[in-house]
């Protein structure tokens, strides 16, 4: 069993009726699905099929491993007194959506003004990437990591900013190929100071 596998059931739900499936189970269910659509997994092209795909959902959702909290830990505070507002930029991830598991490609802001410490911008594009590997919805997502954020860090606001296309919607269902979905969560300065909040809104143009 790979470290992955194991990461992954670290930070399952803790519940007695909980029973983390084993690989073999998560094959075997693959199976299923492609008999379910019509096709046969004994054939040669489709053999390793339910392997590949259990590792690709692994990878998809790598997430769950990982504490986002923890990420921002590390914070400096040798800053001279900078109070200014730090944005970082159209952060692309890719996740899936909890009610078809489709994909969801886009893009996160994210933006706060420090409190007295400030984090690495490395650490704002992790807590984007551990929440986006999770099964989501946007309106979630966009909550989770500005909440996470203002938590932490406890800065005098924060603001995230995302825009993204769904393939449940685009690909499939309603064919809407080129419909994004934006959402935004603004906390503290970026809630009560409309100068604030239009700087963040004009980064995110
Ligand atoms: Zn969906």
């Amino acid at each position: 069993m790979s470290s992955r596998v194991h990461a992954l059931e670290r930070l399952r739900p803790v519940s007695a009726e909980f029973v983390q499936p084993n690989r073999a189970e998560v094959e075997t269910a693959f199976r299923t699905i492609i008999r379910w659509i019509g096709d046969d997994p004994d054939r040669d092209g489709l053999a390793e099929t339910p392997a590949r795909m259990a590792r690709a959902l692994e990878e998809l959702f790598t997430g769950y491993a990982e504490n986002p909290a923890e990420i921002l830990q590390k914070t400096f505070e040798e800053i001279e007194g900078y109070e200014e507002m730090i944005v970082l930029r159209a952060i692309r991830f890719e996740s899936h959506c909890e009610h078809h598991m489709a994909p969801i490609i886009g893009k996160a802001w994210v933006g706060y003004v420090p409190s007295g410490r400030v984090v690495g911008i490395s650490k704002l594009a992790r807590v984007v990437e551990v929440y986006a590997k999770r099964l989501q919805i946007q309106e979630k997502l966009t909550a989770q990591i500005a909440n996470t954020i203002d938590d932490v860090l406890k800065p005098q606001g924060v603001g995230v900013i995302i825009k993204a296309s769904h393939h449940c919607m685009t690909t499939r269902g309603i064919h809407k190929s080129d419909a994004d979905l934006v959402t935004s969560r603004m906390l503290g300065c970026f809630r009560e100071n409309q100068a604030t909040r239009q700087e963040f809104l004009s980064m995110a143009g």
